[in-house]
Order: C-alpha cells, then structure tokens, then sequence
C-alpha cells in the first residue's frame, strides 16, 4: 500500500529514489506486478506466477503521475490506484518526470494535500482525469474506487442509518463518475482510511464490489481467502532491501504467519 512518491517529505510519502529501488528490485528479483483481475483470479485459485505482488496506491496524488508512472514505465511494472473521484480534477495533462525537473509542478507534502482538501481546492494536490486516461493508457496504472469524498461518515454522523445513507450516495456518486470518464466500473473497493463493519461490506456488496481492500496488514492473501477482506502491507519509506524482505515474510507460508502474529500481539501490548 502506499500512497506519495513525491520528493516532499511528510507521512506516508515515499521518495521517488526509494520508490525506483524497489520497482528495480522487483524486476531484479523476477517478480510480476498484477492486475487487480488477477489477483482475484489467484483468490479464485487460477495459476499465478509464484513470485506476484499487488501494488495498490491509496486516494489519487498528482504526485503518483509525476513521479510513480514514469517509474513504472521504465521498469515495466503495473499498480492500482484507488482514486477519491470527488478530488479528481478537470483539464489538460501536466508535465511529468519524463519531461525534466525544470517543467514539473510544485507537489504539495501529504499535509499541505489534506489542508487543500479541506478547502475543497484540490487540482494542485490530486489527479486529474486526463492523466488517469494517459496512464491507463500507458498500462501504468488501473484505476479503482476509493468512495466519492473520503468521509469518514460513522464518525460525523447522528445515527448509523444516516452513515448508511451517506455511503450509498459515496457507491452511487463515485460509480457514476468512473462509469463516466473510464467507461467501467470494477468490482475492487477500498475503505477510505481502513474503516469498514459487517454493515458496510454488505453496502459495498449490494453495489457491485466484491474485492475490499483493508488497511489491515497482519494477515495473509491465499488461495480461497475471503475477497471482503484483504490484507495490505504499508510500504516503508526504504530501498529495495528492505521492501523485498517485507515481501518475502509477507508471503511465507510459515513466518509470514507467525510474523503477523507476533507484531499483533505488540500492537495489543501497545493498546
Ligand atoms: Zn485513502
């Protein structure tokens, strides 16, 4: 899971240097980078190269046009992004790394990008759809649903009735706009900030989204698990060592297990 690949420092930001040591070393180790069908095609129990990996990108960034994309084009690696289609923007494709530093635009740090959401200017923070086109175009990245506004609504509203309804005008919005500008809507839905309940997967179900991405990490994708919950891994800030090691223990039939386990039962510790 990651979220910036941007030069700016801040949470969550990964810096374009460590994100190309990783997409190097994915391509140095022979891994393959999937496509959200496939991976639901492993979860199904169809064949998949034994080394695969999922690249998710959380909410949209400009950042993960201009610096992530023409990383994962020079290396042939794909990813997903899971875009906030209320933060995307209109108008022409703006510079990207291909074309030299002197012509990108200013990136915003992750806390300048919530600030500017909070006051509804987002164009300078976010994606616009041109670029998604671009980059689906260039099999850079595909795009996924990520709600329409990234409210977290069990925390803002009176009653869960009113959460309810204000989530199935998040499906509803967010599914016209990608029905709109993509052509399509898939089956693949990430919770905004990680919260979901039993309530809110069966919304999410009733709307045509089978595949619910968590922020949760200690846990394992296998053949047959459950698609309404599945685990992802927050990358580090971290070269190609560390990342790859994270990967290996993630998918380890028997330390990834006792792996999880042991850093949930810090997290409890911890409260
Ligand atoms: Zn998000």
């Amino acid at each position: 899971m990651y979220h910036h690949v941007s030069p700016e420092t801040g949470p969550i930001t990964m810096s374009p240097k460590n994100f190309e040591s990783q997409m190097k070393g994915l391509v140095d180790e022979g891994y393959t980078t999937l496509t959200c069908d496939q991976f639901a095609d492993f979860l199904a129990g169809k064949p998949t190269p034994p080394k695969s990996v999922l690249l998710t990108f959380d909410d949209g960034y400009l950042d993960n046009w201009v610096y992530a994309h023409p990383i994962l084009k020079k290396y042939g690696l794909r990813a997903t992004i899971f875009v906030v289609t209320g933060l995307i923007g209109e108008g022409p494709v703006r510079a990207c790394a291909e074309q030299g530093a002197d012509a990108l635009p200013r990136l915003p740090s992750h806390l300048e990008c919530r600030a500017l959401w909070a006051v509804g200017s987002t164009d300078s923070a976010m994606l616009r759809w041109s670029e998604i086109q671009a980059m689906r175009e260039a099999g850079t990245f595909e795009f996924h649903c990520h709600t329409h506004t990234h409210t977290r609504w069990d925390q803002v509203s009176k009653t869960r009735e009113e959460c309810l309804a204000h989530m199935r005008k998040e499906f509803e919005a967010s599914r016209a706009l990608l029905k709109d500008n993509l052509g399509e809507v898939s089956q693949h839905f990430c919770w905004p900030q990680g919260y979901f309940a039993d309530d809110y997967v069966s919304l999410a179900q009733e709307y045509g989204f089978r595949y619910l991405y968590t922020t949760e990490a200690y846990g394992q994708n296998l053949r047959a698990s459950n698609p309404s919950k599945i685990y992802r891994v927050a990358v580090k800030n971290r070269s190609a060592r560390w990342f790859l090691r994270r990967i290996w223990i993630a998918g380890h039939p028997v330390v990834g297990p006792l792996y999880n386990k042991w850093r949930s039962w810090k997290r409890k510790l911890r409260g």
